[in-house]
């Protein structure tokens, strides 16, 4: 199922795609795509569902029919940094022994396709493509060979970076990952049993329609069911949190000389399977 959450920022509800791209309601069946409705058992309903059985949505995503983030009510946004080889080499830092591990307040959860906002005084405003991992059943102490079954669903991230806030300002990489509007989630929560293999994906981004990032998750250094079990020693994992799992090389911090974003531009990036974000950046 291609799950998502659509209507004006605040007042979603939550809906799914049907075959022919079309949105559904799903409002007769969960109230919102957030905490217990995430659960396998709630996740085994909805997939018993006639999805064309379903009220029709008018309007498509591609007509104006906003899509707000994929998941409703996150109470953690972990992002794991430098979990690609190549873009730790591009960063110039090493690939660290353990995970790095840091946060985006949940007030940077955004839409998909809203626009996404150079915050006042920020000259290093940045990109980055990510494959989220949302949780469904929540635990703590997961064991590896366990953690799949965790996995309400993926989504795409883009993991919206402020480089002289998260490096030049001293202290944890947050202040530079949290803004508002840093963090677009969707346009879909797609479940696992549509992504066979979370460590085959490819995944790009395009600004202003050139190519700039362009990856696989097979490069990832601590993949998903890894990722998910560390966590788990230091938090438990609850319904509706989600990880992004750390971005491929190409980021504008990475180019030579670096290049950043600016007011007008656009950004497109998308995960195999996953769907596409198109985000128009303006200036706080
Ligand atoms: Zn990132």
């Amino acid at each position: 199922m291609k799950l998502l959450r659509y209507g004006p920022a605040g007042q979603e509800k939550p809906g799914v795609l049907d075959a022919q791209g079309r949105v559904r309601d799903l409002s007769g069946h969960i109230t919102d795509l957030a905490g217990s409705a995430l659960l396998p058992e709630a996740l085994a309903r909805l997939g018993q569902l006639n999805i064309d059985s379903l009220p029709l949505v008018p309007g498509t995503p591609q007509q104006g029919l906003r899509l707000g983030p994929c998941v409703g009510a996150v109470g953690k946004f972990i992002c794991i940094g430098l979990n690609y080889s190549d873009h730790a080499a591009e960063s110039g830092m090493a690939v660290p022994p353990e995970p790095v591990v840091f946060n985006k307040w949940t007030s940077a959860i955004c839409g998909p396709d809203d626009d996404v906002q150079i915050p006042r005084g920020s000259v290093k405003t940045d990109w980055e493509v990510e494959l989220g991992v949302v949780i469904g059943q929540g635990g703590r102490y997961i064991a590896e060979a366990d953690a799949m079954r965790h996995v309400a669903g993926y989504c795409v991230v883009n993991d919206v970076s402020e480089r002289e806030f998260q490096i030049e300002r001293s202290g944890t990489w947050d202040k530079g990952k949290g803004c508002d509007t840093f963090g677009p989630l969707g346009p879909w929560l797609v479940t696992p049993d549509e992504v066979p293999d979370p460590q085959h994906l490819s995944l790009w981004l395009e600004v202003d329609g050139q190519r700039k990032q362009d990856g696989s998750t097979a490069t990832m250094v601590y993949p998903v069911a890894f990722l998910i079990s560390y966590l788990s020693r230091f938090m438990s994992l609850q319904s509706g949190d989600v990880i992004s799992t750390g971005t491929p090389p190409g980021v504008g911090m990475g180019h030579k000389p670096p290049v950043y974003l600016r007011a007008g531009q656009t950004m497109r990036l998308g995960v195999q399977g996953l769907g596409v974000q198109t985000q128009r950046v303006v200036q706080a």
